[in-house]
């Protein structure tokens, strides 16, 4: 459920957005000072802020640009007047939208929709949970049991092939070839000290589990039930 920071000085403003956010399903937090909610945003996390410009203390500009010195939450601007129009804009602030009051409620949670569809992350790029590892290919990092392994490329590479496929037996030539390696005869055994290492870096966070098993005379696995 997206959590929405409402930072505006008028009530009867105020309680028209929170109105219709919340009839979307969405939670809400309301406050009238820029400072308040700068202090907010500083130690909560919110998926969007909707961001009045003219507030009693500091504008919402400056708001804003302060806002952009530790976040990157997406805002979006109300403004009142169509100068204020040209400054939201403008890059230099880094909001992500605006809407002019008077604002149609509808207008409003359809763009705060949008905004929040635009920046939600890809599922791609979540980490894929595998028993105590978790495999982040976008960052190309793997944790085991919440710890992050400092893996080599072939490391990643080798781990990450057999633990999408739980006890599989992978031959030497096909987990090289999923190193994109050429096969060869010395090649081959190189697979044994990567595995070699990867090992040890396991074991060092699990000095009893065995997650990789060696097949004698076949190749690897992964093996949920070791690790
Ligand atoms: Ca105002």
């Amino acid at each position: 459920m997206p959590h929405i920071l409402i930072v505006e000085d008028e009530a009867a403003i105020a309680d028209t957005l929170i109105y219709a956010l919340q009839a979307e399903g969405f939670t809400t937090c309301w406050l009238s000072l820029a400072g308040d909610a700068l202090a907010l945003l500083a130690r909560e996390a919110f998926d969007m802020v909707i961001l009045d410009v003219g507030l009693p203390d500091i504008s919402g500009f400056e708001a804003c640009k302060r806002l952009r010195r530790f976040s990157e939450v997406p805002v979006m601007f109300l403004t009142a007047r169509n100068d204020e129009i040209d400054r939201v804009v403008g890059l230099e602030i880094g909001a992500d939208d605006y809407v002019v009051k008077p604002f149609s409620p509808r207008e409003v949670t359809a763009r705060v929709k949008a905004i929040l569809k635009r920046v939600a992350p890809s599922p791609v790029a979540a980490p894929v949970p595998s028993g105590p590892f978790q495999v982040d290919s976008e960052r190309v990092q793997i944790h085991y049991r919440g710890h992050l392994l400092g893996l080599t490329r072939h490391e990643f590479r080798l781990l990450q092939t057999l633990l999408a496929q739980p006890e599989r037996v992978f031959s030497r030539e096909q987990l090289l070839d999923h190193l994109g390696v050429c096969v060869d005869a010395g090649y081959e055994r190189s697979i044994d000290s990567h595995i070699k290492s990867l090992r040890a870096k396991l074991r060092a966070i699990a000095a009893d589990a065995e997650p990789i098993q060696t097949h004698r005379g076949l190749g690897y696995s992964y093996s949920p039930s070791h690790s």
